[in-house]
């Protein structure tokens, strides 16, 4: 792999890190639900004014159980957008959905509520939104179309835990929500998700699949006298090594916050004047919706100028990344006869967008370095191979 100067993403440490996973080995229980995973639900439980969330393994994780915790089956139909990442849909199908691909938005590159209405089928079991760099989606429009129609809407909240829609919490709106601490992003234990419960009609079943299908949660309250296999369920349980990590990252979630704000808030006026010269289209954030800051995206006018844009980038040693290859065009995605999707924005966008390096540790200096390459690069030049 290419050394770059400026990576796309790099490993962020808040300085505690270590010394929890030290007090997590020396309190002598390395496995799960241990000190720290209670801390660490307590903290997203609090902050997110949630009934329960639930660390697990990822945010992939959280989505199978919301798969299996919603009944999901052979025949069943969800809805999701084809612009987002493949465990969005994997989970569902997983337990033998099939999935329906929904367009998004233009401006916020979120599923079109407006197109959500008619997709809906008497199959239809649950509508998965996905809240694109951490900005909300139209909940009260898919909400109201969701309950009308009482059809179950689990959030994919893999980018925007701490981002707001009409002042309330991302994540908190759907039945179920699930979130990612993966490496790339804002909040990581390098993997690692949870599964937010907000329907309290789930949450004693939510901890028997988490836990292999036992009731052993309930036996470790005292509640029963033994534990035994009672559900199907998997194990979906991080380390407490891992949880010690993210405590120590959410701890600092402020600080972390406001790096991100800042380095958003700099490439956002750094290229402004730049991209309205280039026709390259910046980010749209809703007045309505507070975002966590988790990427910064260019829009440009058309895929051959991002591919010379992405090579003129990495040959002055900055990594960019174009995201989502559209899940209906994917070759799974055309097996599960996903060919008569309709989702011209998608396709559009798709082959448009490149994400800027973006993380936590990203100086101004080499932030500096990144805007004025960016500004150096001319869309008329070959570019070699
Ligand atoms: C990262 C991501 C996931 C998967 O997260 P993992 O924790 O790696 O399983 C799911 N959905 C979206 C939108 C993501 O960006």
């Amino acid at each position: 792999m290419k050394k770059y100067r400026i990576p796309f993403n790099k490993a962020y440490l808040t300085g505690n890190e270590l010394f929890y996973i030290k007090k997590a080995i020396e309190k002598g229980h390395i496995s799960g639900d241990g000190f720290f995973t209670g801390k660490c639900q307590e903290v997203l439980e609090r902050k997110l004014g949630v009934k329960k969330a639930l660390l697990t393994t990822s945010c992939t994780h959280a989505l199978e159980m919301a798969a299996i915790l919603l009944d999901v089956r052979q025949g069943d139909e969800i809805i999701v957008p084809s612009f987002s990442f493949v465990s969005t849909v994997n989970s569902f199908v997983l337990r033998g959905a099939k999935p329906v691909f929904i367009d998004i938005r233009d401006d916020t590159l979120n599923m079109d509520e407006r197109r959500l209405r008619s997709l809906i089928t008497h199959r239809t079991k649950a509508v998965v939104p996905v809240h694109y760099g951490g900005i909300g989606c139209e909940m009260d429009e898919i909400m109201r179309i969701a309950n009308s129609k009482n059809i179950a809407v689990v959030e994919d909240n893999a980018h925007g835990l701490f981002g707001k829609y009409k002042g309330r919490d991302l994540g908190s709106f759907g039945c179920l929500s699930a979130l990612s601490f993966h490496e790339t992003k804002n909040f990581t234990c390098g993997e690692g998700g949870a599964l937010i419960v907000n329907g309290p009609k789930y949450i004693k079943r939510a901890e028997i699949i988490r836990e292999k299908g036992t009731n052993r949660a309930s036996f470790c309250r005292g509640e029963v006298d033994k534990y035994t296999w009672v559900d199907i369920g998997s194990s979906y349980l991080p380390s407490d090594i891992l949880a010690a990590f993210l405590y120590a990252q959410l701890e600092s979630s402020k600080k972390i916050l406001e790096r991100r704000r800042l380095i958003w808030a700099r490439y956002y006026e750094n290229l402004g004047k730049w991209a309205k010269a280039h026709d390259v289209r910046l980010p749209f954030i809703p007045a309505h919706c507070d975002q966590p800051y988790h990427m910064f995206y260019l829009i440009l006018p058309s895929l051959k100028a991002r591919d010379s844009f992405i090579a003129h980038l990495k040959d002055k040693g900055i990594s960019s990344a174009f995201h989502y290859v559209p899940l209906h065009l994917s070759s799974m995605g055309l097996r599960m006869g996903s060919k008569i999707s309709y989702c011209p924005v998608t396709e559009d966008i798709s082959s448009r967008l490149v994400r800027l390096p973006f993380f936590n540790g990203l100086s101004e200096p080499e932030q500096s370095y990144v805007t004025n390459t960016i500004k150096k690069w001319n869309p008329r030049k070959k570019q070699l191979p």
